[in-house]
């Protein structure tokens, strides 16, 4: 299974338009050791033809201009992705599918609740009705992924649900509704050659009931959106902490960086980081801390072999 980073930043990517944090600041000036970011996009292939998309990414055209595996090939109108999986309803995740109007049939996999999130709270995804097939995604149980077509993907994916929170713009009546369980999703996906990537752009907090799922895994991609808890809010002056906004920051004592550091067997890559986030200067004390932790800093264009 190929697995590809189309984009690794949270939302907003690096830099983020309205931003003059330090690290926007100066990858526009140049001279940053860093690289732009895309907003998080990640592709898996198992024939390097059909490939699966993981949320649906507010900079997907650009993402597949960029990249070839993506591109229309044998007809006028047709696309190499076979189908998407999404962990949540964040915009950063569901955007990319009203930019993918234009009759194109697509599949897509999510839970109920952000299926009706989507379709039935946003007037503008009426413009996709009739291209969306869309399927469950149910916590707990382990499907196969398959194409608009119906063509198998031979990856077995499990999702598995975080305690996380709807969407901010969600009215809190509605999301007070809805089930807790599908909310937020891990997603874990194993290649036919027996090889696990777990995918979680997001993560309050760590929870007992998918340690395992990290333990076992041979690729993990992790949330690495925050340094600290309170890092908006000191750029801002106001705002909503890391943990509020549904993201565990990678320092601290209560960091990612910390409460999983006893993981061996997984190659360890933080994602969905943001514009703030001193691990992306390659000259921070910041990343050489991660670096010298054992994990990795994912970027655009980044691939793996599973
Ligand atoms: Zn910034």
């Amino acid at each position: 299974m190929r697995v590809r980073i189309l984009g690794s930043a949270a939302g907003g990517g690096f830099p983020q338009w309205n931003c003059a944090c330090s690290n926007c600041r100066r990858i526009r000036a140049g001279g940053f050791r860093g690289s732009p970011r895309t907003q998080v996009q990640v592709a898996v292939s198992s024939d390097d033809t059909n490939w699966f998309l993981l949320s649906a990414s507010p900079d997907l055209p650009r993402q597949i201009e960029a990249f070839s595996k993506l591109h229309p090939s044998t007809q006028s109108r047709q696309t190499p992705i076979a189908a998407f999986v999404l962990p949540g309803a964040d915009l950063d995740q569901i955007l990319g599918l009203i930019l993918l109007r234009e009759s194109q049939p697509l599949r897509v996999y999510a839970t109920p609740s952000i299926r009706g999130i989507i379709m039935d709270n946003n007037i503008i995804f009426a413009m996709v009705r009739k291209q969306i097939t869309w399927d469950d995604l149910t916590p707990g149980v382990e499907f196969e992924p398959a194409s608009v077509n119906g063509m198998r993907s031979g990856i077995k994916c499990l999702p598995f649900a975080l305690t996380g929170n709807y969407p901010h713009y969600l009215d809190p009546a509605l999301a007070a509704s809805l089930p807790a369980a599908d909310a937020l999703l891990g997603l874990r996906l194993q290649s036919p050659s027996g090889r696990r990537l777990v995918y979680m752009p997001g993560a309050p907090a760590i929870e007992a009931s998918w340690l395992d799922h990290l333990e076992a895994c041979d690729l993990l991609l992790f949330d690495g959106t925050f340094w600290t808890d309170d890092e908006l809010i000191r750029i801002q002056g106001a705002g909503r902490t890391a943990r509020q906004m549904g993201h565990m920051p990678v320092s601290g004592p209560d960091g990612s960086l910390a409460r999983l550091a006893h993981l061996q067997r997984p190659r360890k890559v933080y994602i969905h980081v943001n514009n703030t986030n001193p691990i992306l200067d390659e000259d921070s004390p910041e990343y050489r801390s991660v670096r010298d932790a054992g994990w990795e800093v994912a970027h655009d264009g980044m691939e793996f072999e599973l």
